[in-house]
């Protein structure tokens, strides 16, 4: 059942950030200490990219002795939500990273930028442009064509200071004006005709309330943000390449306390995935899933109730390493570096998800016995388990078969198998029900085969199968599931569908009668385990005392 993880899988990927931070302390073109940030919109919960970006700037902030930021980028005021502030902030904390005192907000900038807004256009490097939206577009030109220059963008010093202030304390209504930066209306990069650096929202903010009635742009709040909290290695998704001349035109035309530069990296797909907030947030709000926390999510707090631990999202962020080419990431490198870690530290426990029962004829009525095995078997410091043997016990289904093929090591009528921590039984008798289904197995023990004994007279066992006591264990709920997506590509979808349409239906499986041996129920949500020659499982959230509920972290191995 078990084969070993990717062998293939490199121990680390390649990551170019390395090489130009130590060229720029060799160089001494930064001084102090590196210092980066993350930078999170909280318009959503976080998933596994943004988790690669966590690890990225924490993990070199961490490499090169430096700091890292949590900077909440709230300068949109309509879609930020408080509590997806609390959300992202534990998100980063469960991945085990801390920002110490250096937690900041865009929007505790806000005047400050505002400030740096008049004295662009008291030097005559902004304006006040009342073209309305689709004139806008007009004027701008696209790739193949220049723009034009607005016919405000003469306005007088005087009359934008004027509008400027107007637009801050209300005046007019979203939409009548904006500021633009004068820079250059026939520049090939679009994004240096004349950006847009403020628009008027007269929306309420979750920190700063009805204080201000424009906002700004974040091609604008950004870089200054950057500069205000000294970054010095500003990392980002590539599609932010063609925006780094206006970044660093911001740098270079305000008087900034930090030089930062901005650096880009391929954004992090991965297959059986979509990895957007904004379509996440469809999910939640369609009832498709069970909320951002549904274990089937690739959100933070998905995968974290799902099992997965902060030290294998730290391995496969080490492992994929960091590109500049766009990249698309096998999920199964994800799963497989779950298991890597999880066979590390999972409790082992036995559990039976499809249960047979076995009667152990020549073991007397209520005959109860324990047994002891180890809760890893490389960990002897976790102590030893105790499991029920008793007369009769439950088996996995599948582990037998009345008419096996030849290479089938398991249970059949007449065949030998070990009973894993415990005896060696053989199946004399098979009993069925009046519609033919098996519903017991008449067995006989070999008391002399107790914990992996061989047989006295040297008889080949082959098989292992896990078991569980029925009349000593723990009935509980198991959660199985699927690729949340049938497709590796959920986005590549035919004319008029969207990637809803490829949700896999069948990604949710409940076992209500799964048995467990008894020590489960110690069972903390920390606590990973192995239910052996099965898979690994964790305590869910929905479980209360005398009802327990497991969630199926990974697959024990690939290829099922
Ligand atoms: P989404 O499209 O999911 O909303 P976003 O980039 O708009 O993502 P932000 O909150 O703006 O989300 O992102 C915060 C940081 O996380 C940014 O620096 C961004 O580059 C990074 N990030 C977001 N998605 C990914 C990804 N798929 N791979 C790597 N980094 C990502
Ligand atoms: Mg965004």
């Amino acid at each position: 059942m078990s084969q070993p993880n990717n062998p293939k899988a490199p121990v680390e990927g390649a990551n170019f950030l390395k090489q130009i931070i130590e060229k720029d302390i060799e160089t001494k073109k930064i001084q102090g200490q590196v210092v980066t940030r993350f930078p999170p919109e909280p318009n959503g919960y976080l998933h596994l990219g943004h988790a690669k970006s966590i690890c990225l700037n924490f993990g070199l902030a961490k490499d090169y002795n430096g700091r890292c930021h949590l900077r909440f980028d709230d300068t949109n005021p309509t879609t930020e939500e408080v509590e997806y502030v609390e959300s992202i902030k534990n998100d980063v904390k469960w991945l085990g990273f801390d920002w110490n005192e250096h937690l900041y907000f865009a929007s505790d900038y806000f005047q400050q930028l505002y400030d740096w807004a008049e004295l662009l256009i008291k030097e005559n490097k902004a304006f006040v442009c009342s073209l309305n939206e689709e004139e806008t577009r007009k004027y701008r030109g696209d790739f193949t064509k220049p723009g034009q220059d607005s016919p405000y963008r003469t306005r007088s010093v005087e009359e934008n200071l004027d509008l400027f202030r107007r637009m801050k304390v209300g005046e007019f209504a979203d939409g009548a004006h904006v500021l633009r930066a004068k820079i250059d209306m026939k520049s090939p990069n679009m994004n240096m005709r004349d950006p847009l650096l403020y628009r008027i929202r007269k929306a309420h903010h979750h920190r700063t309330g009805d204080a201000w009635n424009i906002y700004p742009m974040y091609d604008y709040a950004h870089p200054l943000s950057d500069a205000i909290e000294k970054v010095t290695h500003s990392i980002c998704t590539l599609e932010f390449q063609d925006h780094r001349p206006f970044y660093d035109w911001c740098i270079e035309n305000l008087p900034t306390p930090g030089n930062p530069h901005q650096y880009e990296f391929a954004r992090m797909n991965m297959t059986f995935l979509v990895m957007s907030k904004r379509k996440l947030l469809q999910l939640v709000k369609e009832n498709l899933v069970n909320g951002w926390d549904d274990p089937r999510m690739p959100t933070i707090s998905g995968i974290r109730r799902r099992g997965y631990t902060p030290e294998s999202i730290h391995l496969f962020a080490k492992r994929i390493g960091v590109a500049k080419a766009e990249s698309l990431i096998d999920f199964e490198i994800l799963e497989s570096c779950v298991r890597d870690h999880l066979d590390e530290v999972a409790h082992r426990a036995m559990a039976v998800l499809n249960p047979i029962k076995v009667v152990i004829t020549n073991l007397p009525d209520g005959h109860k016995e324990e047994v002891h095995t180890a809760v890893h078997p490389k960990k002897p410091e976790l102590g030893k388990r105790a499991l029920t043997f008793s007369k009769e016990v439950y088996i996995d289904a599948n582990d037998f078969m009345e008419n096996p093929p030849a290479d089938f090591f398991r249970l059949g009528p007449g065949k030998e198998v070990r009973l894993r921590n415990a005896y060696v039984i053989k199946c004399n008798e098979v009993v069925k029900d009046a519609s033919g289904k098996v519903t017991e197995l008449h067995c006989t023990y070999d008391v002399a085969t107790l914990g992996g004994k061989p047989t006295v007279d040297g008889r080949k066992v082959k098989g292992i199968v896990h078991w569980v006591s029925a009349v000593d264990n723990v009935e509980v709920e198991v959660r199985l599931y699927g690729r949340l997506f049938t497709v590796a590509d959920p986005e590549n979808t035919p004319e008029g569908k969207d990637f809803k349409s490829n949700l896999n239906t069948d990604s949710l499986r409940v076992i209500k009668n799964a048995k467990v041996e008894k020590g489960i129920v110690t069972a903390t949500p920390e606590i990973r385990y192995q239910f052996e020659r099965v898979g690994y499982f964790c305590l869910d959230k929905d479980s209360k005392p005398g009802a327990l509920v497991f969630n199926q972290t990974v697959e024990l191995s690939t290829g099922h």
